[in-house]
């Protein structure tokens, strides 16, 4: 396979921030038939109004840990499905932990049936609270199985043994992509997440609540740049992890300077309490997506922003807020 055009895919999770945006460049780019398969527990229909009346598009209202089947045959499923805020996964832990297993078996199950390429979202929590950096891939990770992320982190863990065994056993040709901290349009005001928290408190006017001293890094990616390595990665035959993130490093503090800049407003750094298992680190190394998938993070943080920011002023950045 070396496009998606004419291809059918299913997007578990689709209604998502960075599903919805996968499903928009699948169509545009010429599949035959996108289905978005989304229990909407942290996504929402409204992401993918942009498609609403596309006849090549389905979005399907279910649950992956119900069972899973689609109609027709399916070339790819992208396993997107889980909550991915740290908020949202400390709230919907149980969901996450059957969706992160019982949901991936059933979506390895459907792409087994349909003899498609199966990709898994996985992420760059695999490493945990990292003593290696940059983190690569070949990195075993520091997680800590009973810390308040462990409902995430292992979920994925698991899954990724999942998604290996099926392909060792099953011969299921499976991809796993480990994201780092992605941002854009379409995040939630209120899913705790620092870009759109930050942003949301930009616009307002108010203070930024930094967690700790605010010198814990990370590496923000903008989607489309996400969705292009994803789609790049459904298309090479590459069944090892492979990370997909953005190398520009900064630390927390820097970062609600750098959004206080692109807003034009904000008011002064607050430091809250570190929440407890937060990593200090984290930045992607991409030497192997770079050689085996030709692709780099190409959107500056600026440009970035200023997507993200024009999105929030238009829908309204009323609620939501700070988790601490
Ligand atoms: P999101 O919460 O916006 O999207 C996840 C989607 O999955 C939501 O629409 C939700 O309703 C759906 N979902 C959850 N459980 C489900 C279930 N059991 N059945 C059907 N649908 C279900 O989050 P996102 O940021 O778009 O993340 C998408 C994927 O990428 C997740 O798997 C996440 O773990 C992974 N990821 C994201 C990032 C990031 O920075 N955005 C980083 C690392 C990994
Ligand atoms: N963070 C922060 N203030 C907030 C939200 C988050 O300082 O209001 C910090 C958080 O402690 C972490 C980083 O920003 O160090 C990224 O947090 P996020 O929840 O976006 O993703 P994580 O990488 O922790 O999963």
């Amino acid at each position: 396979m070396n496009s998606v055009k004419g291809k059918r895919v299913a997007v578990l999770g689709g209604a998502g921030f960075v599903g919805s945006h996968l499903c928009e460049r699948l169509l545009a780019v010429g599949a035959e038939a996108v289905i978005s398969v989304d229990s909407l527990i942290t996504g929402a229909a409204e992401n993918l109004s942009g498609l609403w009346g596309e006849p090549r598009f389905t979005a399907l209202t279910r649950d992956i840990v119900d069972g899973l089947e689609v109609d027709g045959p399916l070339d790819i499923v992208f396993n997107l499905a889980s909550p991915a805020s740290p908020i949202d996964y400390a709230k919907l832990w149980l969901e996450t932990m059957r969706t992160g297993s019982i949901g991936t078996e059933h979506a390895l199950g459907l792409a087994e049936r349909k003899r498609a390429v199966f990709v898994q979202a996985s992420t760059s929590e695999i490493y945990g609270d990292p003593l290696i950096h940059p983190q690569a891939e070949a990195y075993f990770g520091n997680v800590d199985p009973t810390g308040p992320r462990a409902v995430y982190d292992e979920a994925k863990r698991y899954a990724e043994a999942l998604v290996s065994a099926f392909r060792r056993n099953r011969g299921v040709s499976t991809r796993i992509a480990r994201i780092f901290n992605t941002y854009g349009p379409r995040m939630r005001l209120d899913d705790g997440r620092v870009v759109p928290t930050f942003v949301a408190q930009a616009l307002r006017g108010e203070d930024f609540t930094v967690f700790g001293d605010g010198s814990q890094t990370r590496s923000f990616c903008y989607v489309s740049d996400l969705v292009d390595g994803l789609m790049r990665l459904a298309l090479t035959e590459v069944s090892d992890p492979v990370n997909l993130g953005n190398p520009d490093e900064m630390k927390v503090r820097d970062f609600a300077e750098a959004v206080r800049r692109a807003v034009g407003g904000g008011g002064k750094l607050v430091f809250k309490p570190l929440p407890q298992g937060d990593p200090k680190q984290r930045r992607p190394d991409v030497a192997r997506a770079r050689e085996l998938l030709g692709w780099q993070p190409r959107v500056p943080l600026e440009q970035g922003l200023r997507e993200t920011i024009a999105f929030f002023r238009q829908v309204g950045h009323s609620r939501g807020g700070a988790r601490a």
